[in-house]
Parts: structure tokens; C-alpha cells; sequence
């Protein structure tokens, strides 16, 4: 669909109030790029808002020792420029968070994207005027922005969830969340570190952490699966080689639940010998990234049998890493299975166990009492610490919404209709929020998440197209469409074990008030991202079914 761009904006505003932009873009992530390139290629008069001070979204924030993608560099790069795939190598299967900002920054060099993002602009707070059928953003610094449109990429995992200890603010060295890892270089030489958490974050940090401290102490509340990621360079040959296949690599991306190369064994589990399950388990244990979870038998996910004799495979590789036998199973999880949570990828995570200056503290065993001015207390007595680290993770999808002061139709509060839960049509559009399109937002599929993104950003340009075109001035979800797409994702639940998961899929954060473990928070889709995609396609193509527009 093409449409006369002089025409966007002007037509929208015929009879309306003239409004600063037509379309604004909050968050300049990989989201934000992307969107903002459309709007530049269409001529539209579109603006970046960016709360920070550069660009990058997650990979400007998470630049933790250790962070890399656990997606395979190629298949997490934009697929939409032909000469962009064609220029960048990367360098790693997996790229670690300096390549992959140095990849973002190039992008918006290429596309010269910088002239239309605004830095250190937060939006605080943004109002729907019915009358004139715009929204009214205020940004941090007190000013105010109108625009048409609002786009928001605003990241899924973009608002860090501290613990709540008693005397944390006593504490005299520097304390942060992984996601607010300091920028200047932090000495970590001969300190003792503490990190509080083992999620995926922890995973990829402990192990760096590791090798350059005098001291680092974990605080375990509940182990994790992890499985190595297996990471190697990318050489100049191999380069080449995914240059030639990148339509074939994108096209399988798309066919595939999770947006991977990586598909599931369908033999069936129950078909094949032990033996056979063992041959698969051990190649793919030894394979890069996710093979080992989307590679595996589909029953994995669905059959509890399955998962728990998987399980105990993964539970005796993680044995023969770790030296002593009672800290290794302290590394093991016993209260939920293998890929049930998301699994983070680890490098010599289990090993660093085996070093002396590091050690492990089970707090079901000796919980936190409080942090002193000097180090943290258990019930066992306290320790010093130069350096506290939370990787405690974060309010997962709707904490960055949550931020802003969100008023729709009638006055209402985004923060209000969410309250329980992230309710949407498609993961796109809000009913009683109109004109506002979440590029990255709750209840969009579970993938690798550019290769949901990327089709978000494309869905969200061509409804405004549509707009255009139309003479529209107004779209609005249908809160029947939104409550139909509610039942879809709430049965995409129901089909998989994850769907019970003690972590961010089912909106479980001990941190948060109302974010308790079984009131479940449906925040993605989790029927495949074919499903998904076929789903937002069809709405498209039916006109905007479950839209009204005026
Ligand atoms: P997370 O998975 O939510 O893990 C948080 C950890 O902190 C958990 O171990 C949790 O324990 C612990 N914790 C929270 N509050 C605590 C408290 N009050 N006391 C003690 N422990 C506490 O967060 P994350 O590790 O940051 O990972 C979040 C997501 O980010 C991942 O699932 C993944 O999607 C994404 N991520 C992606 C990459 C990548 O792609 N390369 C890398 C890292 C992260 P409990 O389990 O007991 O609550």
C-alpha cells in the first residue's frame, strides 16, 4: 500500500487542531528504529521521543559483564535493508551488548535515524483530547508534545524491580540493578561483590563477575535451568555463507513458534528409544543457543512426563560440572522443570561455582535479614561486600506503561484497566486508547522478539496508512475484538506447562505489589508466532477487523 505522503498529516488534520507531529515514536530501542525509518521513508512528520541519553533501548541499558544475545546474531538483526545485511558482519554467533549497540548506532548512522529522535525526553504522562482526537504527551522536563499518533517502544523488559530489604539505602558502596550497570568503568579488581538473583541475567554476569573479583557471593532464592549457549566467532567465510542464506534463514524464522532457526524434533518422545531421546539430548546440550529447548521434542513443553525425565537429564549434566555434590544440587531446580521459566544460556555459569573465591548462599536456608552500611546480613551472620549487584529483574511488559500517567477515553487510566493484568487487542492496539499502537507491547508472541517486532512496526505503518488514505482521523480497538483476542491468549496458556511458569510469562515478581505467584498476568501470546502472525495479518487484510475508525 503506497499513499500520497504530502497528503499524511495534512489530511488528518483537515478540520483539526494542527498537532506538533503527526506521529510520535516513544523509545529509540530496536523498535523505535525500525518504526521511525518507515515514517522517514513515507515522508511523515514523526518524531522519536527518548527518555535516555542515546539510543539502543535494552542494549544501551544492559551492559552488565556478560550480556550478549542468547538469539543467534543473524537471526536478531533487522531483515528489512538489503545493503544493511549485506555490510554488517558479525562478529560473534552470539553478540555480546557493546557489538550489538555498535550494530544499533551504525543503523541509525546508515539511515541518518538520529535527526528525529529526541534525547533525555521522558514521557511522564500523556492525555487522549477527545475532542480534537489527538494525544497530549508531558514530557519530564515540564514541556508538552501533541501529536496524532502514538507509537509506543517502550520495551518489554525496560523497568528494573529492586527487592524491598530493610537498610538497602545504608548502604555506603555502589549498589545497582544489572539494568543500571554504571556507563564509566567499574573496577571490579580485587572487591568483593555480592549478586542478589539467578535469572538470566545473573547467569550471563556471574561467570565474568567471577574472573575479575577478589570475592563474589551469590544470593540464591530459587535456582534456575540454564544450558550452555555454546558461542563461537563468525568468520569471514561464514559471513558470506549467512549473506547468501539471509532470505532462507528469515523465511524459516517465520515459520517456526519461537521465530528461530531452531524447530522442534517432531518424532515424538514417545516414539523413539531412550536411547535415541539420550543421542538427541547430547548433541543438542553441546549445539549452540536455544537447540536445546526449541529443538527438542515438542512434548517438552506439554507433557509433564517428558519434561521431567528431560529434566533429570539436564539436573546430571549440571552434576558432572560442579564439583562439590550438595552445592550442585543446590544449582538444581526441584520446583519446576527444564524451559518451563525461560531458560537463560550460560557460559561456564556451573563452573564458576568451582572457584574458590566464589560461593553460593541458598537463602531458603539463611534469608536475608537486612542490608548494614557495610555488607548484607542473613540468619547465619553478615557479610562485608564493596559492590551489591540486583539482578532481581523487572516489571515484565506492562511496568513500562505502568510509568506514564496514561488517560484514555472518559478519563481512564491505562494503569486502572491493567491493574490485573495487560488486556489488548492483538498486542497492538488498547480499546479506549485510540490512536495509540504498541510496537513491542503485552500479548504480542513470545519470539525471538526483532522477529515479532519487525512485522508489529510494519502492521502499525500500514494501519496509519490506512488512515491516511481513508481521511480517517480516529481508530479505536473494539472491546469485543479485545476481549476474543483475551480468551485466544489465556488458551495459549492453557496448551503449555509454561503457562504455570513462576517468572515474568505469567506476570510473577515477588518485588511488585499485585504481582503475586498464581493471580496470572496473561503477558504474551504463547500459540506460536506463525499463529500470530497469520492472526494480525488477517486483521489487516479484513480491513481492520475489531477496529472502529472516525
Ligand atoms: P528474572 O528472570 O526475573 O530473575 C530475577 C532473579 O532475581 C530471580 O532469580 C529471582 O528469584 C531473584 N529475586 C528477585 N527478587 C528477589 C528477592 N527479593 N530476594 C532474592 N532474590 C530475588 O530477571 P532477569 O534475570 O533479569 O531476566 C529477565 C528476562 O530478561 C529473562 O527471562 C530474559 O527474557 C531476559 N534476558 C535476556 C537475555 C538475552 O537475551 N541475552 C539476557 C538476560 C535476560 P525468584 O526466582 O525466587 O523470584
Amino acid at each position: 500500500m503506497s499513499i500520497d505522503v504530502a497528503t499524511a498529516g495534512a489530511a488528518s488534520a483537515a478540520g483539526a487542531r494542527a498537532t506538533d507531529h503527526e506521529v510520535v515514536v516513544i523509545g529509540a530501542g530496536v523498535a523505535g528504529l525500525y518504526q521511525i525509518k518507515r515514517l522517514m521513508d513515507l515522508g511523515v512528520d514523526a518524531v522519536v521521543l527518548e527518555g535516555d541519553g542515546d539510543l539502543g533501548g535494552t542494549w544501551y541499558k544492559n551492559r552488565y559483564p556478560g550480556s550478549r544475545f542468547d538469539s543467534e546474531s543473524y537471526t536478531y538483526g533487522y531483515s528489512w535493508s538489503r545493503e544493511l545485511l549485506d555490510e554488517w558482519h558479525w562478529v560473534e554467533r552470539f553478540s555480546p551488548q557493546p557489538e550489538t549497540l555498535r550494530y544499533l548506532n551504525f543503523v541509525a548512522d546508515k539511515f541518518s535515524l538520529r535527526e528525529r529522535i529526541r534525547f533525555n525526553c521522558f514521557v511522564d504522562a500523556m492525555t487522549f483530547d477527545e475532542e480534537g482526537a489527538f494525544w497530549r504527551l508531558r514530557l519530564r522536563d515540564g514541556s508538552e508534545v501533541t501529536t496524532r499518533f502514538v507509537l509506543t517502544a517502550v520495551g518489554v523488559l525496560s523497568v528494573p524491580t529492586y527487592p524491598r530489604i530493610e537498610g538497602m539505602d545504608s548502604f555506603q558502596g555502589p549498589a545497582f540493578h544489572t539494568f543500571d550497570w554504571p556507563a564509566e568503568p567499574l573496577e571490579l579488581a580485587g572487591k568483593r561483590v555480592a549478586v542478589i538473583g539467578t535469572g538470566a541475567t545473573a547467569i550471563q554476569a556471574i561467570p565474568e563477575i567471577a574472573k575479575q573479583a577478589a570475592q563474589l557471593v551469590v544470593f540464591q532464592r530459587r535456582p534456575n535451568w540454564a544450558a550452555p549457549l555454546n558461542n563461537s566467532p563468525i568468520s569471514d567465510e561464514e559471513m558470506a555463507d549467512i549473506r547468501r542464506r539471509y532470505d532462507e534463514i528469515f523465511d524459516r524464522c517465520s515459520r517456526t513458534a519461537a521465530g528461530f532457526e531452531h524447530d522442534a524434533d517432531r518424532r515424538g518422545f514417545y516414539n523413539v528409544s531412550r536411547e535415541e531421546r539420550m543421542e538427541l539430548w547430547d548433541r543438542l546440550y553441546d549445539g549452540p543457543g536455544f537447540g536445546i529447548w526449541l529443538q527438542n521434542f515438542l512434548e517438552i513443553f506439554l507433557d509433564e512426563q517428558a519434561n521431567a525425565e528431560f529434566s533429570e537429564y539436564i539436573a546430571d549434566r549440571i552434576r558432572r560440572r560442579v564439583n562439590d555434590p550438595v552445592l550442585a544440587e543446590k544449582l538444581i531446580p526441584k520446583d519446576h522443570g527444564f524451559g518451563i521459566q525461560r531458560v537463560p544460556l550460560e557460559t561456564n555459569y556451573f563452573e564458576a561455582y568451582n572457584r574458590d573465591n566464589v560461593t553460593l548462599v541458598d537463602l531458603n536456608e539463611t534469608p536475608i535479614e537486612c542490608i548494614t552500611p557495610t555488607g548484607i546480613r542473613t540468619s547465619d551472620g553478615e557479610r562485608e561486600f564493596d559492590i551489591i549487584v540486583y539482578a532481581t529483574g523487572f516489571d515484565a511488559f506492562t511496568g513500562a506503561f505502568d510509568r506514564m500517567d496514561i488517560t484514555g477515553v472518559g478519563g481512564r487510566k491505562l494503569r486502572d484497566k491493567w491493574a490485573d493484568g495487560p488486556q489488548t487487542y492483538l498486542g497492538l492496539l488498547v480499546s479506549g486508547f485510540p490512536n495509540l499502537i504498541m510496537l513491542a507491547g503485552p500479548q504480542i508472541a513470545a519470539t525471538n522478539f526483532p522477529r515479532a517486532i519487525e512485522p508489529a512496526v510494519d502492521w502499525a505503518t500500514e494501519l496509519l496508512q490506512f488512515m491516511w488514505q481513508h481521511g480517517h482521523r480516529r481508530f479505536d480497538a473494539q472491546e469485543s475484538a479485545e476481549r476474543e483476542w483475551l480468551v485466544d491468549v489465556a488458551r495459549s496458556y492453557e496448551l503449555v506447562l509454561s503457562g504455570r511458569a513462576q517468572s515474568w510469562i505469567t506476570g510473577y515478581n515477588s518485588n511488585l505489589a499485585g504481582h503475586e505467584y498464581g493471580k496470572t498476568r496473561y503477558n504474551v501470546y504463547q500459540g506460536g508466532a506463525p499463529r500470530y502472525l497469520a492472526r494480525i495479518k488477517q486483521a489487516a487484510d479484513e480491513g481492520y477487523a475489531g477496529v472502529a475508525f472516525s
